[in-house]
């Protein structure tokens, strides 16, 4: 018997039994049986004129036709359906054709169902993939969407405290005055507490701001020639009162880098850096040591922060520089800003880590753990891009001013002297 025998002979057999195995209700059946006569009638096609071409049409409709629970629970039902159909197909030949022309006719249609396999596996991954993407868009857009609500939260909430907080803020001042005219001592502590209490709130609430600037990379920084070494005074000079009253010590080494003159924000700098000490002092009990020291590096000066604290366990060392990352420790909760262990809103570090990356710098920690026996302590390093050009050239013009009337540093000198070309990464 010829090929084109076989296939006729064996079309009729062939639809009834896999439509029989394979669908599964009358329904199903009715219109299963529609797609497998069809199914033969192009298989027939693509075995006499050897074009794998005619049956695309078809395989292309089934392997995209998984449904949505298809897709869901991972189904592969139509390259399964194919797969089976050849186990089939062998079957109905062996019982319905002899040796021979069953071997001719499974020679002829195999290598086109192995085809057909290898296609529809391959539409039916396209289109999983495709889902896929899909639903991790629609996550992505909702979880971007949720960040957005919270900071926009953030800024609504932190401008609209800030009008009563000017207002309460005006009174006790006008309070304070009248008192001290009267001269009624009793009066004038009472309203110290709650300017302590104002001072507080004012900054929480400009971190609140801080938070969403940096979160919306709204933050702009005024870069202006600055001296590392001029910012740790500074610290020093305002928290040596604090330290005192801790009974701690704060030791500022000398390092080299800390004179180089470099352009940054030092109002944003000193910010970070106040916010890393004053950590530093808060997570410290009472006669610890903070110590700053630093070095430069090829691009960089570095600065570090070490205390005799507390430390930070390697879970949390991840999540303190996100914002709110401490709010779950309600317990820690304080007024005080440097009293041991009074958590705050958690807001410091992550404004830390905005102005530091917002200068092309970079900021970490490392600690042994937390322990409030052993005291394992933290060491917060902070690179500081040594960017000595200015954006601005108005102020290039001011800096070079300064440059000559400072003659006591060298290194200010070689600035001007060989101008670096480009050791400031963006
Ligand atoms: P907070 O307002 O809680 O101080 P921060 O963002 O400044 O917020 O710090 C986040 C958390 O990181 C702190 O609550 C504290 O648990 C931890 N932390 C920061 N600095 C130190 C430190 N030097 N030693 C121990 N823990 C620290």
């Amino acid at each position: 018997m010829g090929l084109q025998d076989s296939l006729l002979l064996i079309r009729h057999p062939w639809v009834e039994r896999i439509s029989r195995e394979l669908a599964s209700g009358e329904g199903v059946r009715v219109g299963f049986v529609e797609q497998l006569e069809r199914f033969y009638e192009l298989l027939n096609q693509t075995v006499m004129t050897g074009d794998t071409a005619w049956l695309d049409a078809i395989l292309y409709d089934w392997g995209h036709s998984s449904t949505e629970t298809n897709l869901e629970e991972a189904d592969y039902n139509v390259s399964f359906v194919v797969n089976r159909m050849i186990a089939l197909t062998i079957e109905v030949a062996r019982e319905h054709l002899n040796e021979k022309d069953a071997l001719d006719f499974l020679a002829a249609v195999i290598p086109v169902f192995a085809h057909s396999l290898s296609v529809v596996v391959r539409y039916e991954m396209e289109t999983r993939v495709a889902h896929i993407s899909n639903e991790l868009g629609q996550v992505q857009d909702k979880l971007q969407q949720l960040d957005r609500h919270k900071s926009n939260f953030i800024s609504v909430a932190a401008h609209e405290l800030k009008t009563p907080l000017t207002l309460i803020e005006g009174y006790t001042a006008m309070m304070a005055d009248t008192v001290e005219q009267s001269g009624q001592s009793q009066i004038q502590t009472l309203l110290k507490g709650v300017d302590t209490g104002i001072h507080r709130l004012r900054h929480i609430i400009d971190d609140m701001i801080d938070v969403s600037m940096i979160d919306n990379n709204l933050l702009t920084l005024n870069f202006q020639p600055l001296w590392v070494t001029h910012l740790l005074d500074l610290l020093k000079n305002e928290l040596s009162k604090t330290v005192a009253e801790r009974r701690q010590t704060l030791v500022i080494h000398s390092f080299e880098g800390d004179d180089l003159l470099i352009y940054g924000d030092s109002e944003r700098i000193y910010q970070a850096l106040y916010n890393v000490v004053t950590n530093a002092i808060k997570y410290t009990p009472d006669k610890g040591t903070i110590t700053i020291n630093g070095r430069l590096l090829p691009g960089f000066v570095e600065i570090v922060i070490t205390d005799t604290g507390i430390g930070i366990s390697p879970e949390h060392q991840a999540i303190i520089f996100e914002k709110f990352g401490q709010l779950g420790r309600a317990d820690l909760h304080s007024s005080g800003r440097t009293k041991f262990k009074g958590g705050g809103p958690g807001l410091g570090l992550p404004i830390t880590r905005g102005i530091i990356e917002a200068h092309g710098g970079t900021i970490w920690v490392e600690s042994k753990g937390y322990d409030e026996v052993k005291l394992n302590g933290s060491t917060f390093h902070i690179l500081l891009p040594t960017r000595t050009e200015a954006s601005d050239p108005n102020i290039a013009k001011i800096f070079g001013k300064i440059e000559t009337v400072k003659p006591e540093s060298e290194t200010e000198i070689s600035v001007k002297e060989n101008p670096p070309t480009n050791n400031s990464p963006a």
